[in-house]
């Protein structure tokens, strides 16, 4: 079956003043939608491919017919990693996580305000477009990185659960040049209950 738009279901302006209404219409409507839209014309080349999960097809990119792999890696990665980032983002949301992943942050980075820390590194310092990340790793160790343009750490064998934009058309109509401004408010908008369930 061919991939679609996920709804998000928030409004567009829920989420200000850390994001605004215009980015995420533009965001979730147009630069998402052509993720999904370059990845099923890449997928009709080998419509067996269809039957794959979004997942499966990024977790075994190596599968994938080279004349559309890099189709797949970089809309499929686009696809998930905005439908993960949808998910993750809320309106009312924002504080720290509840105590059980909370217990497991702390044992993997030593706090919360050092977790905060790295992942806010990662994220500033991701030269030009890419993502920042909280993952769980094969040994199920929350890790932290970042990838460039649409990469997915499920190329790299890991698991996202927390994952922010840094392209720049995910926040410049609003903070301009000033990505870490935008970072800053990302911690806001966080719906932890979501990444806890992601993280299973
Ligand atoms: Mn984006």
């Amino acid at each position: 079956m061919a991939h679609s738009l996920p709804e998000l279901n928030y409004d567009y302006n829920s989420l200000e003043p850390n994001i605004d209404a215009k980015t995420m219409e533009i965001h979730h409507t147009k630069h998402h939608q052509t993720y999904i839209t370059n990845l099923n014309n890449a997928l009709e080349q080998y419509p067996e491919f269809f039957d794959k999960s979004l997942e499966d097809l990024l977790i075994n990119l190596d599968d994938i017919p080279e004349s559309i792999r890099g189709a797949v890696r970089n809309h499929g990665g686009g696809h998930h990693n905005h439908s993960l980032f949808w998910k993750i983002i809320g309106p009312n949301c924002g504080g720290e996580p509840s105590s059980s992943l909370l217990d497991r942050i702390n044992k993997d980075f030593g706090s919360y305000e050092a977790f905060k820390t790295d992942f806010t590194e990662k994220s500033t310092k991701q030269f030009g477009s890419g993502w920042g990340w909280l993952c769980e790793d094969k040994g199920g160790n929350l890790v932290t990185t970042s990838t460039p343009n649409q990469d997915s750490p499920l190329l790299s064998g890991l698991k996202p659960i927390l994952g922010i934009d840094v392209w720049e058309h995910a926040y410049y109509l609003n903070y301009q040049n000033r990505r870490p401004d935008y970072i800053a408010s990302f911690w806001n908008i966080i719906n932890w209950n979501e990444v806890e369930a992601i993280l299973g």
